[in-house]
């Protein structure tokens, strides 16, 4: 949650802000800013409520900043204080020396504004970040008075660590100083930052998108480490100053793939980039001929996971769904007992993990907060912990000792789409790979993943049907309520199509089991009602078929996700939308397109901004 993007070096550094903050623009945007440091060492900031847009207006209309070669911008999802310019970052000390952006949450900022303001200073804003801006420039004033800090070294530098020994929660920040107007400070713990190392520059960024278009070395700063950045030298350490020998590593993402191409939303791009994100998800993993899956992040830990007694999945909202379905598909195809838990939940409830537990972080961006949380809880226990994330080098991938990486791509939307079903891609290999190794034979195996292969095909068909799903979100998307049932492999996508609708259209909507309607929200159940069923032939169908009947029988309208060539689901519904067959533990990848699609479309229709959809942010960074 929340971009910050920071620069140093010889370019001016305001466009090149501008431009970092609207890529990360996806993380945040209640409201933004910017401060630099102009050439007369004089700090300037500018913030503004609402889109990049508007801050860019103002910059241009009336506020415009000085040519500048230092300077760092911001883009805020708000924890503490309502999205208003005076809580929007950079946020400064009191003598206005310092400036500071913040992703995270100060979680002591209480005590440390009261005994701030014993000392006699003020706040304007109601956020915790400013405490910390003024608890630097606290500490920046009493250093210098001092005259402690040896010569050479940066008194920014000692003031930033002085502050952050006195913080509790989460944090990445960058910090500049007008008295030293080429340093730049950057820290983190709990929330993510890259520098990304060009000729005599630096530009750092909570996500690689910032930063792809300038160089492609980087250095990923791990929790409690900071930088100190000069246009010509810079060193890491750790918060205690032990220096660290950086590791520069290469962006595998170009440019073009942050880019909307010819799509009107990130979110559309995604649904239809769906067919080529599994394909290269599958790419050099699955072998249909061998009937082999070959997983390169797992081979150090394969007699572990082989010998695993409980695995236990943990993610948050739509990661948790597919961890949902991993949960059947293991149980299912490798015979071993599985759990799939909210790492939320998992983290805080004391949780027995016992020998043999095998624990599976889910995230696209690697960085969730509580998912980050419930792996060290893992690692704590003594699991065997590993992680199943989108995002290279990204935080759960460096902390786990092994995982899979989906190669989806970057995915921009917040409502995630592509990473969906790359993580149920992800999982069924997952399923395959322990299966093959316990209990499955060569030709099940064979099968199952020729039919894995054969899914980016078969999305096509689904993908071309988006018009006439178009016209069923049209007829429905005046409805407050809709419900979205499944059984089985499809209970989970009933519940991320649930999740989907309500994330971008704001339309309440639930998901669950179709058998669990009849015990009570079927009392919800009127003509007003859209019930999206997932309904393909399979070893529920039947049962399925008898839910819909209820449904039915009183009035409730049925959207019906069938598979193609069953003729008599027109009966039972009044829409019907028809996927390939399948074999059903790969149907969900083909279910859950209708129902990407059918958010999609009614979110449009209701005039919502779909990629970037109300008090949402994509990286849920704070728990
Ligand atoms: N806690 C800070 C605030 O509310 C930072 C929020 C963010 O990460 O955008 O201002």
């Amino acid at each position: 949650m929340c971009g910050i993007v920071a620069y140093v070096g010889r370019k001016v550094c305001q466009p090149l802000l501008i431009e970092g903050l609207k890529r990360l623009e996806y993380r945040g945007y209640d409201s933004a800013g910017i401060a630099v440091i102009d050439n007369q060492n004089k700090l300037h900031i500018r913030r503004a409520v609402g889109r990049i847009s508007v801050l860019e207006n103002a910059l241009s209309h009336g506020e415009a900043l000085p040519k500048a070669h230092i300077g760092m911008a911001h883009t805020r999802w708000a924890t503490h204080g309502a999205p208003t310019e005076a809580n929007a970052h950079p946020h400064s000390d009191n003598g206005g020396m310092i400036a500071l952006v913040h992703n995270g949450v100060i979680e002591n900022y209480v005590a440390l504004k009261q005994f701030l303001s014993e000392k006699g200073h003020t706040f304007s804003s109601q956020t915790d970040t400013e405490v910390l801006a003024v608890l630097i420039g606290d500490f920046y004033a009493e250093l210098k008075a001092k005259n402690h800090v040896p010569h050479g070294v940066s008194l920014l530098q000692r003031a930033v660590q002085a502050a952050l020994h006195q913080v509790d929660g989460t944090y990445g920040i960058a910090v500049i100083c007008q008295e030293e107007p080429e340093t730049l400070v950057v820290a983190r713990r709990g929330s993510p930052l890259i520098i990304g190392v060009g000729q005599h520059e630096y530009i750092v960024a909570s996500d690689a998108s910032a930063i792809v278009e300038h160089t492609a070395s980087v250095i990923y700063l791990n929790d409690n480490e900071m930088a100190v950045l000069h246009p010509d030298s810079f060193r890491t350490s750790t918060i205690d100053d032990t220096e660290i020998s950086p590791v520069i590593s290469q962006l595998e993402n170009k440019l073009e793939a942050y880019g909307l191409g010819d799509y009107e939303h990130y979110m559309l791009k995604e649904i239809f980039e769906q067919p080529v994100s599994i394909a290269n998800c599958l790419r050099g993993r699955a072998d249909a001929k061998e009937g082999r899956i070959v997983l390169g992040g797992l081979t150090e830990h394969s007699r572990e996971l082989m010998r695993a007694r409980r695995i236990i999945l943990t993610a948050q909202g739509t990661a948790w769904h597919a961890g949902l379905l991993g949960d059947y598909l293991l149980e299912d195809l490798a015979k071993v007992v599985t759990e799939c838990t909210y790492a939320s939940e998992f983290r805080y409830r004391n949780p027995i993990v016992e020998e043999g537990t095998v624990l599976i972080a889910i995230s696209q961006s690697g960085e969730t907060a509580d998912t980050l949380a419930a792996l060290r809880e893992g690692k704590e226990k003594g699991a065997l912990c590993l992680g199943i994330v989108n995002v290279v080098g990204s935080t759960i991938a460096r902390e786990t000792g092994g995982g899979i990486y989906l190669h989806a791509g970057p995915e921009i939307g917040v409502a995630s789409t592509k990473a969906f079903t790359c993580q149920c891609v992800v999982l069924t290999m997952l399923s395959l790979f322990l299966g093959r190794r316990r209990y499955m034979g060569q030709s099940q195996c064979q099968e199952i993943i020729a039919g894995l292969c054969a899914i980016p095909d078969q999305m096509q068909a689904v993908l071309a049907q988006s018009e006439q799903i178009k016209e069923i979100a049209g007829k429905f998307c005046d409805r407050e309520n809709w419900l979205f049932l499944g059984r089985g492999y499809h209970y989970p996508v009933a519940l991320e199509g649930a999740l989907k609708l309500k994330e971008i259209s704001y339309i309440h909507a639930e998901g669950m089991p179709a058998a669990e309607m009849k015990h009570g929200p079927i009392a919800l159940i009127t003509p007003e009602m859209p019930v999206v069923f997932v309904a393909t032939r399979g070893s529920q169908y039947e049962k399925v078929i008898s839910n819909i009947e209820e449904v039915r029988a009183r009035g409730g309208k049925v959207i019906a996700v069938a598979t193609e060539g069953d003729t008599q689901m027109r009966r039972y519904s009044d829409h019907v939308i028809y996927v390939p067959h399948v074999m059903e533990c790969l149907q969900p990848l083909l279910t859950v397109v209708p129902l990407q699609l059918l958010a999609y479309h009614a979110a449009v229709a209701r005039g919502c901004n779909v990629d970037k959809p109300r008090n949402l942010a994509k990286s849920v960074t704070v728990e």
